[in-house]
Formats: structure tokens, sequence, C-alpha cells
């Protein structure tokens, strides 16, 4: 089937004023929020959130069904390309993670009494929510191995463990937890996800962890008062009722699963967005600054830097636009685009670091200051190497999938190596030596 990557005029008036809305509203109100908190923020926030709404474009990754535009992955890629440019626009359009890929798990798993509660809120931009899997003693790369557990005691689950980069939990309103409700189950059925409520007992955010996004000592107690926060959660005979659970116990991974695909699809799109935010300062910048008379531009190494960053650019864009493709023509949330996702997921963060960093390399040390966004896209966009999964296991994910329907050599090994020459030799060996022999 041939791709199509075209747009609709209609659809890309809506573009057109996406990038407008964030490059002249979202990106200059945030350059003067610094120190604000939540709720000073959420003020501010609000009336541009009304704006996106009235333009028909909150919620864009959900059906209408639940509140959302029914957009495809291909029209979703577009539109978080442009998001992607500054990590605020996502909230300000109602589709930031983890929210969005907790909406989404919610809306596969959620029975309506559920979905009243807490789906619809969330899409609402009423709530927040925080998903919970990363434990900080057990390599989170293999959630078969959390340790965290519920165990059932009368009509509630009772919770102990410890759980850390939560992202939001200190501001969230709920938390989708991910643990342990079968020991004994094959590694795949033993968790299930569970709602557990703001200030329920026995759930204490002990602080927001500092990171290269965030490098702030945090001491237990010390928590960001707005989101963007990496929590670390101990829940200490923490219940919640039984009704609490999403799905039958037992389908933990299974949701997991559901929440991922498109939302790596849309951070790779954001990482692009980033990407192009960086190679068009780096641009200006290299026809903008002189040095021995003549444009950084007329440069031959950094024309090597600008060459490089664009040839990667594209062709990172088009395997993310053709994953989203791949995505729309297959459906069932990316379950059968896991090699394209796993591709671009390890991919494209990796390609959106080296790019900034040469944005950062010829801008000298303008490059390396606040005065400049460059510094901080390079600290936020380092996370993107290892949350959603480590480069390395998303490799070997690919990898095992590549290799799933690749047949051994018949024979091998043996003493008579079956290479490509014998087996030619074998078809067609007698004719090309009846063709020399007539010579
Ligand atoms: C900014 C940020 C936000 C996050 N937000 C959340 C969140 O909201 N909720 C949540 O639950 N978690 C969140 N995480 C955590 C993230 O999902 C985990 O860090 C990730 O799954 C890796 O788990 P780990 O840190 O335990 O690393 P480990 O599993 O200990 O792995 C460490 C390293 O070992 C290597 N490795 C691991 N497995 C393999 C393998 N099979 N083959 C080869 N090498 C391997 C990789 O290099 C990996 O980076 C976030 C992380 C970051 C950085």
């Amino acid at each position: 089937m041939a791709w199509d990557f075209s747009t609709e005029p209609e659809f890309q008036e809506k573009l057109d004023w996406i990038r407008d809305f964030v490059d002249n509203t979202i990106i200059p109100l945030d350059l003067l929020c610094e120190g604000l908190d939540q709720a000073q923020l959420d003020e501010l926030w609000a009336p541009l959130k009304y704006e996106v709404k009235k333009q028909g474009l909150w919620a864009p990754h959900l059906g209408p069904e639940d509140g959302g535009q029914g957009m495809g992955q291909m029209s979703l890629a577009l539109i978080h390309e442009i998001l992607g440019r500054h990590s605020l626009a996502p909230e300000i359009f109602g589709c930031q993670g983890p929210d969005s890929g907790n909406a989404e798990l919610l809306a596969v798993g959620a029975t309506e009494e559920q979905r009243e509660r807490w789906l619809y809120p969330l899409i609402r931009g009423d709530v927040r929510s925080t998903f919970s899997m990363t434990e900080p003693f057990t390599a989170s790369s293999d959630p078969t191995e959390m340790k965290t557990r519920a165990r059932r005691d009368g009509d509630e689950w009772v919770i102990n463990g410890h759980k850390w980069f939560a992202s939001n939990a200190s501001v969230s309103d709920f938390t989708l937890l991910f643990c342990i409700t079968d020991p004994e189950a094959p590694p795949h059925q033993r968790a299930s996800m569970i709602v557990v409520p703001r200030g329920t007992p026995g759930m204490t955010v002990v602080r927001d962890v500092g990171s290269m996004a965030h490098p702030h000592t945090a001491e237990p107690g010390q928590l960001f008062d707005r989101i963007g926060g990496h929590s670390e959660v101990l829940y200490e005979d923490c219940r919640v009722p039984l009704d609490h659970i999403i799905g039958a116990p037992g389908e933990g991974f299974l949701l997991s699963q559901k929440r991922l695909g498109g939302g790596r699809i849309h951070h790779a799109m954001r990482c692009i967005g980033q990407a192009q935010y960086a190679f068009e300062m780096m641009c200006e910048r290299a026809v903008s600054r002189t040095t021995k008379g003549k444009p950084l531009g007329k440069m031959q190494m950094v024309q090597d830097m600008i060459a490089i960053s664009y040839t990667e650019l594209e062709t990172a864009r088009l395997i993310v636009l053709r994953a989203a493709w791949t995505m729309d023509q297959r459906g069932d949330h990316g379950s059968k685009s896991r090699t394209e996702i796993s591709m671009i997921k390890y991919h494209v963060p990796k390609l959106t670091l080296d790019i900034i960093d040469r944005a950062i390399q010829i801008h000298g040390a303008l490059g390396y200051t606040t005065d400049m966004p460059l510094e901080q896209m390079y600290r936020q966009g380092r996370a993107l190497r290892i949350a959603d999964g480590a480069d390395e296991v998303h490799k070997q994910a690919m990898a095992r999938q590549v290799l799933k329907d690749v047949q051994p050599v018949e024979g091998w090994p043996s003493e008579h190596l079956p290479t490509r020459r014998a087996a030619a030799q074998q078809r067609f060996g007698a004719q090309v030596d009846a063709v020399r022999a007539r010579r």
C-alpha cells in the first residue's frame, strides 16, 4: 500500500492556527512564569485552554465518544510535531502525559461508573492523574519483577510497596497504580491496575526527586507545588475499595500496553518539534554571526553540522509518520506495529539530542546559557532515552520482532557450508558451465 502523508486544506488551516498559537502565545507567556505555583499557573492557562476548546482541538488523541476529536495517528503526529516546540503546549491542548495515556487506558478498561468518576473529569481537564509503575529497588525495565503488592482483604485492596518517578503524584488527584495482585500467576498475569485517590491513608508522597529537568536537592517532604515533579511514594497498608481496580485482576500488563502505543508516537513527534525548533535556531545563528569576515554558515564544519542535522531531522520525521500511518492501517492501539513504534522510540530522542547539541555548539557560549532555551531542551530531552522504556529495551524488542520470521539456514552448521555461492551453483551451475564450455 502506498503511503500518503498529504493533509486536507481544512486540516492544514488547523495546523497553521496551532503553530501560530504555540509560537506567539504559549511560548512567550511561559517565559514569564518562572516561580509561579500550580494554582497561579492554572489561572493563567485557563483562557488558553478555553481558546483551544473553542477551536475544537482539545484532547485530540481520544475518540469523540470520550470527549476527544477522534483523529487518526497521522493527524495526531502532525499536531504533536507543533506541540513539541514547547513543553507546556500539550497541557494547553489537553493531551499531556501522563494524563493522556491514563485517559486512553481508562477509555479501554474502565466501567461506565469508573469513567464517570475518573475518565470524564480527566478529559475535561478538571483533575490530574499519575501513572505509577517504576520502583527504586527493582529494575523497572522488566515490570514482571515489581514488588508493590495489593492483597485482597474483604471488600478492599490493601497495598504495600515503594514507588518512584510517579510523575506529578504530588499534585495529581489520583494514581493509576500498577502492582502485583497474584504473585503465583504466570508473569504477565500477576499484575493489575488500581486507582488510588489522592489523600488515601497509607499513601505518602515522600518527596519530588531532583532531576536533570529540576536540579534541586529534594529532601524528604520537599514537593514541587506544580506539575513536572517525579515523586517517590510509599504505600503502607493503604486501603482502597475493590471497585477501584481497572479491568479484571491480572489484566495490568494488557492494559498498560494499550496506553503506550499512541503515546510513544506522540513523544517521538514532539521530539521532532524540539529538533525542528533547535534546527531553526541553529540556522539563524549560522547566517547571523560572523567570524573571519564571513557568516558561520560559510564555514565547512558548520555546514557539515547543518547538513547532518537537516538529514537527521527529515529522516526522523519520515519514520515517525510512517509508524503513525502503519498504526492507522493496522489499528489495535499499536500492538500490531511494535517494530515501528520501538524503532522511533529509541531512534528519535537520540537524534533530537544530537541536533540540540549541535545547535548549542553553533551558538558558542550563548548556547550554554539560560538566555536561550537550548540548555533546557537538552536537559529535558535526555529523559526520553529512559522514560517509557530505555533505548536498549526497545532495540531488543525490535530485534526480536525483526528476527521472528527469519528461518535458520538449512543444514547450518555443517562441514559443507551452505553458502549463497553453493546454492547458486546448485541452481544455475550446469547452465553457466555449458555457456562457458561453448566459448
Ligand atoms: C523523566 C522521567 C519520567 C518518568 N515518569 C514515569 C512515570 O510517570 N511513571 C512511572 O512508573 N515511571 C516513570 N519513569 C520511569 C521509567 O519508566 C523507568 O526509569 C524506566 O522504565 C527504566 O526503569 P529503571 O529506571 O528501573 O531502569 P533499570 O530497569 O534499572 O535499567 C537501567 C538501565 O539498564 C539497561 N537495561 C535495562 N534492561 C535492559 C535490557 N533488557 N537489555 C539491555 N539493557 C537493559 C538500560 O540501559 C537501562 O537504562 C520516568 C522516568 C523519567 C526519566
